[in-house]
């Protein structure tokens, strides 16, 4: 199995200057090979070509050697053959009779990975294995910089990019033969529902929180992406704001994940078959339903926002999930969640009045009482379990 693992890089002030000017000279290196390519076409009709990039390569670093000549030869490549992709891209359109946007030149904070294609070239990941409580990467013209290792890297490393997001660097290695991680098999079977409060409810009453300053987070970035909206274009404060919302953006992203992978592994730790509802239909029928079985609330606006930075975590859960399931080797299973926080788990009588609140289900028929996302969650596993009968895999 192929999988990436990502990293928070911690790199001294100097090593974190040494970073940027990577980023930066890898930046110049593709606006110049894209400049190129274009002169050469208007003026003389010519294609370049990645070969006859690559080929200059040389030069330009002979000519360089304290800019463009410290990095390492194959993350030049690795950036010349990005630029060849969105050319090949871009010439794939034009056949398909599209109309495509011309590759574009990379403005400072519009070009934040470099890619070093081979382990052990240019790049080393591991560089100190005898460091008894450290990690580190090294990176040619950088050094060895410390990986905040917060998980086991398994399998062969391939490739390895750093990345920036904000202020932050990260280093993702790409490796190969991944030993698929499973698990003794669980025969138990689990319904979910996902929700805003909890960010998940199982069929048998457990409810996954978010993160505990995932919500606080989320409050910020609201009021941070209305205060963004109230700026002048162009303006400084505009330019502040606008990244103040961009870090909290990231934080929210890494609170998220976060999230996603507690609750995720437990699941498919515990569960054999896990049964979900499937977003794409969900989506549809939430935004409607929400309004009405959350009403009240004089902040709706900006708890509109909240909600939906909240509810974007969803599939990155599921994605998250879907992911532990294979490599456990568990099933998963969705379906259609169409009335499943209206319907009794126990009768099946099915009414809109049946929702007493958010958080209270009493059936008007049977007088059966249960948390609703519980008894939504014990239909969803009953639904899924049909499911699975029908197509004859139980
Ligand atoms: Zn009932």
């Amino acid at each position: 199995m192929r999988r990436s693992y990502t990293l928070l890089l911690r790199p001294t002030g100097k090593q974190a200057a040494t970073l940027t000017q990577c980023l930066e000279d890898h930046r110049v290196l593709y606006n110049a090979a894209l400049e190129h390519r274009r002169t050469a076409y208007r003026k003389a009709g010519v294609t370049v070509r990645y070969g006859d990039q690559s080929g200059e390569l040389k030069h330009i670093r002979a000519d360089d050697p304290a800019g463009q000549g410290r990095w390492s030869f194959s993350s030049q490549q690795a950036t010349l053959r990005r630029l060849d992709k969105a050319f090949a891209a871009f010439f794939r359109r034009v056949k398909a009779g599209q109309k495509p946007g011309f590759p574009r030149f990379k403005g400072r904070g519009w070009f934040d990975t470099v890619e070093w294609p081979k382990d052990g070239d240019g790049c080393r990941w591991d560089s100190q294995p005898e460091h008894p409580t450290a990690t580190f990467v090294r990176l040619q013209g950088v050094g060895h910089v410390r990986v905040h290792q917060h998980r086991p890297v398994l399998g062969r490393v391939k490739t390895i990019s750093i990345k920036r997001e904000g202020s932050r660097w990260y280093v993702v290695l790409s490796c190969d033969d991944v030993p698929a991680q499973t698990l003794p098999a669980a025969g138990a079977v689990v319904g979910l529902d996902m929700g805003v409060a909890s960010l998940v409810t199982t069929s048998d009453g457990e409810h996954v929180a978010n993160p505990r300053h995932l919500h606080a987070s989320a409050d910020r970035l609201a009021a941070a992406q209305q205060a963004l909206a109230r700026k002048k274009r162009g303006s400084k404060r505009r330019r502040k704001a606008a990244a103040r919302v961009g870090a909290l953006h990231a934080k929210v992203r890494r609170q998220r994940l976060d999230g996603a992978h507690k609750a995720a592994l437990a699941l498919v730790r515990d569960y054999g078959v896990i049964v979900h509802e499937d977003l794409r239909i969900a989506n549809m029928t939430r935004s409607a339903v929400g309004t009405i079985e959350a009403p009240g609330r004089n902040v709706a606006q900006k708890s509109g926002l909240n909600r939906s930075i909240l509810d974007a975590g969803w599939g990155v859960f599921l994605t998250v999930l879907a992911h532990k399931a294979e490599s456990a080797g568990r099933e998963l299973v969705a379906v259609n969640p169409a009335n499943t926080s209206r319907t009794c788990a126990r009768c099946g009588h099915c009414a809109k009045e049946n929702r007493v609140t958010q958080a209270e289900f009493a059936c008007m028929a049977c007088g059966h009482t249960a948390h609703a996302d519980v008894n939504a969650a014990v239909n969803i596993l009953r639904a899924g379990l049909a499911l699975r009968e029908a197509a004859g895999a139980a």
